[in-house]
């Protein structure tokens, strides 16, 4: 994840909200979050930095950690301030000295609770199949990979139309991009622009704007009393573009 071109490493990561809450334990110094660590790799443009809180070990000039705290990709700061024990680490690299991370990660925790408690809720039994989904997927992974990149295509195309259809079924409710990200657990502009789970509430936009257009052909078709069931390739993308006849009624 890219801020200003400055690597940001995650320390933690759940599928149930991926990026849009991803953990890290953060740095402070002087009560502050200090800039990234630059690695000095002689002569070249290119410049490795890097806000990953091992690296803020006060060797070769970079800054020293003075305290370190949970932080998440949403923005959100854990209250929480650990101080750093120097005297007992000593002049070990940070990654060498067994510091204990539980403080930060436990408060990470508890905010992740604090998301998924607002969040919509998924159905006891689809949420017992997707558990269960992703444990057969892992261990198709090693036993049988191939058969694992297949599902996953599979699932991939399934979850692209089912976020379609859910965008379009949406789109009666008309919910603020605000609704849909506190119910989907995710932050506002990722509502907006990236989630997959939702692919998301950028395609609800235009979704939505020709759900009222119907063209002509099917008007012509409603008027005869037929079902309208066509090809929607101009409108639903790449995944439909294998023929599929599709009964969207406003195709
Ligand atoms: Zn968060």
């Amino acid at each position: 994840m890219g801020e200003g071109g400055v690597l940001v490493e995650w320390d933690w990561w759940t599928v149930d909200f991926g990026d849009a809450h991803a953990g890290a334990v953060g740095v402070l110094v002087g009560g502050g979050e200090p800039g990234p660590v630059y690695f000095d790799v002689g002569s070249g443009s290119y410049v490795p930095s890097t806000r990953h809180w091992s690296a803020y070990d006060g060797r070769y000039r970079r800054p020293r950690a003075e305290a370190l705290r949970a932080v998440c990709a949403c923005g959100w700061r854990g209250a929480a301030e650990y101080p750093m024990d120097w005297a007992t680490i000593g002049d070990r690299p940070l990654y060498e000295a067994d510091v204990d991370l539980t403080g930060p990660l436990a408060d990470w925790t508890a905010h992740l609770s604090v998301v998924r408690e607002a969040t919509v809720p998924l159905p006891e039994p689809l949420a017992v199949l997707l558990i269960e989904m992703a444990g057969r997927l892992n261990a198709a992974a090693e036993d049988a990979p191939l058969a694992a990149l297949r599902a996953a295509g599979v699932l991939e195309r399934i979850a692209s139309r089912v976020g379609r259809e859910a965008v379009g079924a949406l789109c009666d409710d008309s919910p603020s991009a605000e609704a849909v990200a506190t119910g989907l657990g995710t932050t506002y502009s990722k509502a907006l622009v990236t989630t997959s789970a939702l692919l998301a509430f950028g395609f609800a936009g235009a979704d939505c704007a020709r759900k009222r257009v119907v063209s002509p052909a099917a008007r012509t078709l409603r008027a005869a009393g037929d079902t309208v069931s066509m090809s929607c390739t101009d409108f639903a993308g790449p995944d439909h573009e294998q023929g599929g006849a599709f009964d969207h009624d406003w195709c």
